[in-house]
């Protein structure tokens, strides 16, 4: 198993390219921008705009900075 973080939740997934492996590189779903089945990142949290994510392929964690509007409700 991977060290996968405790907080990790399957509810909460983010699609964003992982930089690490980067497994969705060719994957017709993820180019065309949809929520693909299989690559995705568990959201572990988010601060403002940075999103806190983990790559269930190859276990790497890091910080995404969306350019998402700040001080919005991120509902
Ligand atoms: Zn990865
Ligand atoms: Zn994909």
């Amino acid at each position: 198993m991977l060290p996968i973080d405790p907080d990790a939740d399957l509810g909460r997934r983010a699609w964003i390219d992982c930089p690490r492996c980067r497994d969705s590189r060719h994957c017709l779903a993820c180019r065309a921008g949809r929520n693909c089945g299989t690559h995705w990142r568990y959201l572990l949290a988010n601060s403002g705009s940075v999103l806190h994510v983990q790559c269930p392929s190859c276990a790497h964690l890091w910080d995404h900075e969306t350019h998402f509007g700040r001080g919005g409700d991120a509902a």
